[in-house]
Parts: structure tokens; sequence; C-alpha cells
């Protein structure tokens, strides 16, 4: 077993974060987009010696029964290029967690089997907003001829990606669709009576309500990356910049609320995105939802269930159950 020298002083890489949960610890890589686990207790000690700048013999005073394994996770933790050991830990900075983004959206979901005038302008140009994600659902059989208006739409604008989601349909010739427009990326086709996934496209047998109220599952449902990070700090990482514009032109957060705001109207999406009462959802953390402010996974979970605000109180909950359960640490089997 390797020996340190106990007069060093530990410090975590840029891109490693330390996370702390009721039950357990963990350290999100978020370069390469992996989670660790460890002992809630190590990543405490670690967490206040790098925070304090503590030298590293003090957290050997509170490991001295069990210093061999102490020094096991000390070695893995270097191995594996989590953490560092360093003389002069003041010129580590650490992450820059400041979140910049210039534009007013990223996503917007358009529901396509109603194609209005006030719809058709949005298409048109969603680079107004600083979007450039469009994701284009529709809730009845695919309709071709709207489709290819769609795509004659979009010419021109700054959308880098577009999803389409569709009820299955066996006549759909995606090629052509591929063909025509290079920024569709991806067609999920519901209610298929096969599971099939090849290339841009897949077929899977769950309803519309289904795909789009999927809760997270595993920990391949979290988004273990820089934005993703730094966004979650302080916003939804779900909700944050989206919008969710139904068939009768209404402007929600997403398909699962169910009253919505107003109507898109001319120029009025600039104006109803900028109401406190809008951007509440964008700006609730998950440190601010009862249980999730709990759970390791919180900074990089893009759990799609809309927090419900406590009477009086700053605090959110959730009228549902997470598959996850923080205190236990433990996924719903
Ligand atoms: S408890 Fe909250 S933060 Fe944790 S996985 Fe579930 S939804 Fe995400």
């Amino acid at each position: 077993m390797r020996r340190f020298n106990k007069e060093l002083y530990i410090k975590f890489y840029d891109s490693c974060v330390p996370v702390i949960g009721a039950n357990s610890g963990v350290i999100y890589d978020i370069q390469r987009g992996e989670i660790h686990f460890f002992p809630k207790i190590l990543i405490e000690k670690l967490l206040e010696t790098t925070k304090k700048n503590i030298k590293l013999k003090s957290i050997y005073n509170v490991f001295t029964e069990t210093t061999p394994v102490l020094e096991e996770y000390i070695d893995y933790l270097i191995n594996i290029e989590l953490i560092f050991l360093t003389e002069y830990p003041e010129n580590f900075v650490g992450l820059n967690t400041e979140f910049l983004q210039p534009f007013l959206l990223d996503v917007i979901l358009l529901e396509i089997d109603i194609l209005s005038e006030e719809k058709i302008k949005l298409i048109q140009r969603p680079d107004l907003y600083g979007c450039k994600e469009l994701i284009l659902i529709t809730r009845e059989e695919f309709q071709e001829h709207l489709f290819l208006d769609i795509l004659k739409y979009l010419k021109g604008n700054k959308i880098q990606n577009i999803k389409l989601i569709t009820k299955y349909s066996p006549s759909i010739k995606i090629e052509n669709y591929l063909k025509i427009e290079p920024r569709l990326r991806e067609i999920l086709f519901y209610e298929s009576p096969y599971f099939r996934k090849k290339e841009s496209a897949t077929y899977i047998n769950n309803s519309l309500e289904a795909i789009m109220n999927r809760r997270i599952e595993n920990i391949q449902d979290f988004a273990v990356n820089l934005h993703a990070f730094t966004e979650s700090l302080n916003h939804n990482l779900f909700f944050n910049r989206k919008i969710y514009v139904n068939n009768n032109d209404k402007i929600k957060h997403y398909f699962s609320e169910k009253n919505g705001f107003e109507k898109l109207k001319e120029n009025n999406l600039i104006s109803i995105i900028n109401k406190d009462s809008f951007k509440e959802l964008w700006d609730i953390s998950k440190d601010q939802i009862e249980i999730c402010k709990d759970c390791e996974f919180r900074y990089i979970c893009p759990d799609n269930r809309i927090p419900i605000k406590r009477k009086n109180r700053n605090i959110y909950f959730h009228k549902t159950k997470c598959n996850y359960n923080p205190y236990t640490t433990k996924w719903k089997t």
C-alpha cells in the first residue's frame, strides 16, 4: 500500500464534484459523465478538508481505527483521478459554477396535429428566442402534408436539433424525411406493435402519456455534465428554459401541466415567459424540494414532476414518489 505524506492537502479535480445525500456520498465526474459512490462519512471529511484547506493528517485523526481502509480509499481516489495531493492548495481555485445563458429558451415542444398561423410563425423563427432544439409531437396519426409543411417553414432558421414524437404508422418512410432535413436527429414512434431501435428511429409500445411522464428510473437517466450541474444549482434542470405549446396554441411549461397560461398570440410569448408566475417553476432547484434536497443526485436529476409549494412556506414537495429513495439509497424494483 502506498504511504501518503500527511502534511499535504487534498484537492478534488475541478471536474469532480463531491455531493452528500441523506445516506450516501457521491462524486460526479462531470468531464467523463460518471458517478462514483463512497461512504458518506468519507465524502463529508474530504469536503471538510478541502473547503477549510486542512492537511491530510486531519482525516487520519478521524479514521484512527480504520487507517488501512482510509488509505485504500485515498489510493483509489487518486488512481481514478478524482482527487490529488498538493503542497499548495491555494493555487487551485475550483470549478467555475456560473451558469451563463444569454438567450430566453433552450427547447420548444410543439404539438403539431393542428397548425395555426401563430404556430407557423413560431416554427419559422424559434431562434428569435435563442432556442436550439425543437421537439414536434403528434397526438393523432401522423399527417405527412403537415410535417412536410413544417420542414419547409423550418428552412433557414438556426435550430440545431429536431426531434419528432409521433404515433406509430407503418406507412411513414423515415429515410425520406432524414434526407430532406438533416437536423431531424430522432424520431420516436409510440404505440408501436413492436420494440425496435434503428439509427435515428425508435419504436416503442408505450402511450404518449407514458413517454412524456416517464420518471427517473435508474442512474442512466441522470445528466452528468457541466451544463446540467451548473444549471441545477439555481434552476430546475428539467423545466428551465423550456416551453410547451399544445394543439390549441396554449402555452404551458410541459405536457403534464393541466391549465397552462395564455394562448400564443401576436408577440406575446416573451411577455408570458417573463411573468414571475411562469418563471417560478424554472427557478425551483432540487435544493428547494422536500426529499430531493436530501438526495445525492440532486444536481444532475432531470426529474419531470411539477413541484407544489407548501402553504406559507418556501419549500416545495411532490405528490408522487420518486423511484429512488435517498434515505435508504434503494431504487424501486
Ligand atoms: S429523489 Fe429527487 S433528486 Fe433524487 S432521484 Fe428522485 S427526483 Fe431526482
